[in-house]
């Protein structure tokens, strides 16, 4: 089985408690902190040895530090039998929880289809055909429930349908999936004409165009006709225009969005979300297009870095304060790798590397394990730089963040919200907290007994 596939798996379900080791010019920002400040840190401090890059040294000294990647430079099978064992043991934890879970969310963020997701992941992964019909369970559940009244893929109806027709896609029941189909494209003519609709990745068109390229990824290029989705891309660029010509900011961001009358920058609900979505190959947007709006407006994005190489929340946030997938730097990173892969040139990846040290610095979150606003979310990133640039490093840091979640989560936050896919596994968290009250209870109970 793939390594990087293993790894991902488990940043969609791990829990830590992970200490960040500081370094570089963090550290002497940080020493200024007081200890009442020091409790108020959103991170973990991160103790992990970072990789040692001894190529050729020949001493097997580097062998033991960067454990667990062997000398080949991949994950030791030791190492990979652990994160199988942990997969099955956490499959049943959530099963477990999910009997005290939610039973009207249906959403892909925060209910059934993200475990639908997960089951079409694993199976993806491991080709059990159990893991497809357990999706397939969770997608019936959902598809009864939906309401209609948002339209994204992470939020909406259009997570639910989406992996609806890719899970009877694959199970080839031709009907079911075409049947979902139909209901996601009719969608459309919300995404269209609602005008109060935003752009953003979370609620708007960004993330309606997810769940169209999505299909076509996993059925097939021409599943969803091009000309649905060259109107929905239309529409965001249209939107994006206007804004920025209304803020008189054609010059440098051509191409500008709000969400509730704020500028974000992050993942979810700014820029680089929607820029992300505007990239991907199957949205098809013209090249004089890409580089006339596009690019210029991800180089807007691009200076407003921090010297941390974090990013703010939105423009007229000044504070370094959120490093996670919805705000700050992990999201854009995204964005670089896309934009290094369109405009092919180094710049972006040489910054979406450096930006990701502030996750090795800052990005092991109190908050909980999740993708959105969790130590996954971020650990993703090194996933994704390893996949672009084989650099052993990255490797070796989501394995290190692995290892993190795979320990005790007794220090987190409750993360908002609680459930949610992209911090699924906070279901286990919520269990065990409803255990320790449930025992302090007993006790008190017992002690005014006596
Ligand atoms: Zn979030």
């Amino acid at each position: 089985m793939e390594t990087t596939n293993v790894l991902r798996r488990n940043l969609l379900n791990m829990k830590s408690e992970v200490k960040i080791k500081l370094m570089g010019d963090q550290v002497s920002k940080l020493k200024q902190l007081n200890s009442s400040d020091m409790e108020e840190q959103r991170f973990f401090q991160n103790q992990n040895q970072d990789y040692v890059d001894q190529a050729g040294s020949g001493s097997g000294s580097e062998e033991r530090a960067n454990e667990p990647l062997d000398e080949e430079g991949q994950v030791s099978a030791s190492f990979q039998k652990k994160v199988q064992s942990k997969i099955k043991d956490l499959l049943q934890q959530m099963e477990e929880g999910l009997k005290t879970a939610d039973p009207h969310d249906f959403s892909t963020y925060t209910g059934w289809t993200g475990i639908a997701l997960l089951y079409l992941q694993l199976h993806r992964c491991s080709q059990e055909s159990s893991h497809l019909q357990r999706a397939l369970d969770y997608v019936k559940r959902t598809l009864r429930i939906l309401n209609g009244r948002k339209v994204s893929f992470l939020c909406g109806d259009a997570g639910p349908l989406a992996v609806g027709a890719v899970v009877h896609h694959k199970l080839r029941n031709t009907e079911e999936s075409q049947d979902c189909l139909n209901r996601l494209v009719l969608l459309q003519s919300s995404v269209l004409s609602d005008s109060d609709l935003s752009d953003e990745l979370l609620y708007g068109r960004a993330g309606f165009l997810f769940a169209l390229l999505y299909v076509n990824r996993e059925m097939g290029e021409h599943t969803v006709e091009e000309s649905t989705i060259t109107q929905v891309v239309s529409a965001i660029l249209d939107s994006g225009k206007s804004l920025s010509q209304d803020q008189k900011k054609t010059e440098r961001c051509p191409l500008l969005y709000e969400w509730h009358r704020k500028q974000y920058l992050g993942a979810a609900h700014g820029l680089t979300g929607i820029f992300y979505m505007l990239l991907q190959p199957g949205a098809r947007v013209p090249a004089d297009v890409l580089s006339e709006f596009v690019r210029p407006s991800i180089d807007y994005v691009r200076h407003k870095k921090f010297r941390s190489g974090n990013f703010p929340s939105s423009l007229s946030n000044e504070s370094d304060r959120l490093v996670q997938w919805c705000h700050g730097a992990p999201g854009v990173i995204h964005t670089l790798l896309m934009a290094h892969q369109v405009f092919q040139e180094e710049k972006y990846l040489k910054e979406a590397s450096d930006c990701s040290e502030v996750i090795w610095q800052r990005g092991f979150l109190r908050k909980g394990y999740g993708l959105c606003h969790g130590t996954a979310g971020n650990g993703f990133i090194f996933l994704s730089l390893y996949r672009r640039t084989k650099e052993r490093k990255y490797l070796f840091r989501a394995c290190k963040v692995w290892l993190g979640l795979c320990t005790s989560c007794r220090n987190w936050r409750t993360p908002r919200p609680p459930a949610s896919l992209p911090s699924n596994s906070d279901l286990l968290r919520k269990m065990k907290r409803k255990r320790r009250k449930m025992k302090r209870r007993r006790k008190k109970n017992r002690s005014l007994d006596m």
